[in-house]
């Protein structure tokens, strides 16, 4: 009897630890798929593709491409050239936010670009017009015709689009100039939508465009008193947390 109750009870303990581990491994996964990684531009051996120093401000998320670069967000070499955006890695579903206040001009899915959002922030001094796109988003939160605040909510990260390789889930983030509002972003518009609509509009590189400076990347912060003036300074179009994981190796997990 004895013995039968030990073996019964060692039985009961080895499922009993087998449940806990099961348990704490789902929940570890669980809590690193909603970890950003910050504070690291993954290079894949390249050299800077845009000569701008950057400084990287507190968990501003990861970067998985440059602007400028020739790789893609897992490290193959761009089929279509060298990126036009800058990709912010970050969970699907987590909320992407208005770069600086605007007007949204589209909020439409693209074949290339899904689930897109593009703003316009105004003119700057020459009088072009300056937006910013948000594409492969997996919800979109903004309607043509809105007006945005910076740090306002207008979609959530996703991995929609053709143009969304590797599935890395990511945002990419485009800077327009155009001397027309409504050539703006239209270089990810498909030939059909193109019809009407002429593409002028230039991509430019998102790190001379940031609020602090010239690549200075810092998150949108809450409490902080942003000015009118500088409509066409962005912040992090990505919500930063306050607890993010800071990345300290060269290589990015890439799952
Ligand atoms: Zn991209």
């Amino acid at each position: 009897m004895i013995i039968q109750y030990t073996s019964f009870r060692q039985n009961y303990l080895s499922k009993r630890l087998l449940f806990l581990l099961t348990l704490s491994f789902f929940f570890i996964s669980c809590s690193h798929n909603n970890i950003i990684e910050t504070g690291h531009i993954e290079r894949h051996g390249e050299k800077n593709p845009h000569g701008i120093k950057l400084t990287i401000g507190n968990n501003v998320p990861s970067i998985v491409s440059d602007y400028n670069s020739r790789y893609s967000t897992f490290g193959s070499i761009r089929s279509r050239g060298r990126h036009t955006g800058l990709d912010f890695k970050a969970p699907i579903g987590h909320p992407v936010i208005a770069a600086s206040d605007g007007r949204v001009i589209r909020a439409l899915y693209l074949s290339c670009g899904g689930n897109t959002v593009y703003i316009t922030h105004g003119r700057d001094k020459k009088g072009n017009y300056i937006g910013t796109g948000y594409t492969h988003l997996d919800k979109i939160f903004a309607n043509k015709g809105q007006l945005v605040k910076r740090g306002e909510t207008i979609g959530t990260v996703g991995i929609t689009g053709s143009c969304a390789s590797g599935n890395v889930p990511h945002l990419h983030f485009l800077v327009f100039k155009a001397n027309k509002k409504y050539h703006l972003g239209c270089a990810y518009i498909s030939k059909n939508h193109r019809k009407d609509l002429p593409c002028k509009g230039k991509r430019m590189n998102p790190h001379e465009f940031w609020y602090d400076g010239i690549g200075m990347m810092s998150c949108f912060e809450k409490h902080k008193i942003y000015t009118n003036k500088m409509r066409a300074r962005f912040t992090i179009p990505v919500e930063c947390l306050k607890k993010m994981h800071k990345v300290t190796n060269t290589k990015l997990n890439r799952n």
